[in-house]
């Protein structure tokens, strides 16, 4: 398994990199040895931009680990009725095992809709009711790419979880929620916090783990985190950077990350922490996916 480096820096990067390694490592065996070649396909409706660039570096990491890799462009005007009939021709195709809709869809759109009609055991992205209800319930579905990729790094970093104490900020069902039943099935004890927590300071000022998944620039304060805590910093976020020049824009996370770093025995950058170790997963999931579907065991 990949390990992180030396400082109190948790490489995702570096990480994602060692992941991507291991999965073009399996998709060979499963090519060689079962005749089996893991298919992800990725669908986008419309042209919001950050959507383009993300399933743009999809696609190319997809091919790039030896996978077949297939990209569907629809327009902006697509209905509903014609994604859902190309959801259900890939949930026919057996060399598809993974399907991904990248969201968010157009308005006009149901996204529940979409996501309930992909086939459970393709839904490589985790969101289907059935992997959620699977996941909280300590069943074997597919477990969402950013808590999953956040895990790989944790339990990287710390090894046996169990008893420390955890707080999640943020509650969302792609994120937040995954993420505090996936600690609280390595034994943690879980706070999940959201924008109604009262003294979110002293929630975080308690936790041995914190993972920051708010979406608001640079929230979590270095002087709220313990002596010691793993951070992990799920958010992105674009803010105004006059020091680069006029309009320039620069990443921060949900975390101060300076003032954190100093106490933190370990925590993930932005950019290049938990970003990078999405994708990662995602081609991950799909070796998974590929692998149930056909029996394998690798
Ligand atoms: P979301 O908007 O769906 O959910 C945000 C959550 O944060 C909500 O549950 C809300 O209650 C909570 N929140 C908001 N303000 C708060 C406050 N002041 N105090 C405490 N909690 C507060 O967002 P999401 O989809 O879960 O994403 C969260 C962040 O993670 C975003 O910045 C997003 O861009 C980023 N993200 C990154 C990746 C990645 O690959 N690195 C993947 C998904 C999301």
């Amino acid at each position: 398994m990949p390990s992180v480096t030396n400082s109190n820096i948790i490489d995702g990067k570096a990480f994602a990199a060692r992941v991507r390694e291991s999965v073009t490592a399996d998709v060979a065996r499963l090519k060689s040895d079962h005749g089996l070649t893991p298919g992800l396909a990725v669908i986008i409706v419309g042209h919001d931009p950050a959507s383009e660039v993300y399933v743009r570096n999809k696609v190319k990491q997809t091919a790039e680990v030896g996978m077949h890799s297939v990209h569907h462009e629809l327009p902006e005007t697509a209905s509903e009725a014609e994604l859902l009939s190309l959801v259900e021709g890939l949930n026919a195709d057996p060399k598809i095992h993974g399907i991904l809709v990248q969201l968010p869809l157009p308005k006009g759109i149901n996204e529940a809709a979409i996501i309930g009609a992909i086939a459970p055991e393709k839904d490589v992205d985790g969101f289907h009711v059935v992997n959620s209800g699977l996941l909280a319930t300590g069943g074997k579905g597919m477990v969402p790419c950013t808590p999953l990729g956040c895990m790989m790094m944790l339990s990287d970093t710390l090894g046996d979880m169990s008893g420390l104490k955890a707080v999640v900020v943020g509650r969302s069902n792609i994120v937040g929620k995954p993420m505090a039943q996936l600690l609280l099935d390595a034994n943690c004890t879980v706070t999940i916090a959201h924008s109604r927590t009262k003294n979110l300071a002293d929630e975080v000022r308690a936790a041995d783990i914190v993972i920051a998944a708010a979406g608001r620039p640079e929230m979590v304060k270095g002087s709220w985190i313990k002596d010691g805590a793993t951070v992990i910093d799920v958010g992105i976020n674009r803010i105004p950077a006059p020091e680069r020049g006029e309009g320039k824009m620069r990443l921060v996370g949900d975390v101060d990350f300076t003032g954190a770093a100093e106490r933190a025995s370990a925590i993930t950058p932005v950019p290049g922490g938990v970003g990078p170790m999405t994708i990662a997963c995602l081609l991950r999931n799909t070796v998974t996916a590929a692998c149930r579907q056909n029996g394998v065991v690798l």
